[in-house]
């Protein structure tokens, strides 16, 4: 009997060295974002809504949205730094309009800095006088390499959802991409003052399918940036928009979201 619990037990100490051996390649074979940290910023939020249609919120919409794409990433092996997780924002009593809304942006933007955040995507939902507008669209700093590639695969996968109005990715000034070094883009996920979208924007399963888009785009733009780049050639050369600011026009955005842009 004691013989046979020591060949168990010599068996046991030689298998196991053996099984973690086994194992351990397989638990690092990589997944596609794994070592990335990213940070995801739902807009607005607390007495900040954002854009608004009756008592539908952006900043709600945000908030789900980006939970979504956290979840997606992290499924990829993506570390995720929410900047907000909750019905709040960073603006201290007292502060009012521009300077509130300034010390909540700078602050979100030290939550990315602080956990060393490889790229930041800020998720909002448009709103526009122009009811007839929509389709989501992306934008990045206009001295940002990284941010425009990163917001090309971005634009390039939303537009990949059935019916999405084939918008591009557009340069913006907007406060958080512009503040920050880190590779930044601001995500309009489509826009709430249109009927057909507004609706869509409620449902979850176009919440979700919106999430899997981004986080396929981001994995895109760590493992293949180079498709990436070629692609948008024949996309923005096929748009009357891009040969206008070659020849020096101004295109306005078309979002309405004015105060992002102080
Ligand atoms: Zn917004």
């Amino acid at each position: 009997m004691r013989r046979i619990f020591l060949a168990l037990l010599v068996l046991a100490i030689y298998l196991l060295p053996l099984s973690t051996a086994c194992a351990s390649p397989k638990a690092k074979k990589s997944l596609p974002l794994n070592s990335k940290i990213i940070a995801i910023d739902p807009g607005h939020g607390g007495y900040d809504p954002g854009t608004l249609w009756e008592d539908l919120y952006e900043k709600d919409i945000n908030l789900i949205v980006a939970r979504k794409v956290a979840d997606n990433l992290k499924k990829n092996g993506a570390q995720i730094i929410l900047t907000r997780d909750g019905d709040y924002n960073y603006a201290l009593p007292g502060m009012r309009g521009r300077q509130a809304k300034r010390y909540d942006l700078n602050q979100r933007i030290e939550i990315a800095k602080a956990h060393k955040a490889d790229i930041l995507l800020t998720i909002h939902v448009n709103g526009s006088r122009k009811r007839g507008y929509e389709g989501a669209e992306t934008f990045y700093h206009a001295k940002s390499t990284d941010g425009k590639i990163l917001a090309l695969a971005i634009q390039q996968e939303l537009r990949s959802i059935p019916g999405m109005t084939q918008r591009i990715a557009k340069i913006t000034n907007c406060y958080m991409v512009r503040q920050t070094k880190i590779p930044a883009v601001l995500v309009e996920v489509g826009y709430l003052s249109n009927a057909h979208e507004r609706k869509l924007l409620q449902e979850a399963r176009y919440q979700e399918l919106l999430a899997q888009k981004i986080a396929e785009a981001i994995i895109l733009y760590y493992n293949s940036p180079e498709t990436i780049k070629s692609n948008m050639i024949h996309d923005t050369l096929a748009n009357a928009n891009y040969v206008l600011r070659v020849m020096g026009y101004t295109i306005l955005g078309e979002s309405e979201e004015q105060e992002l842009i102080e």
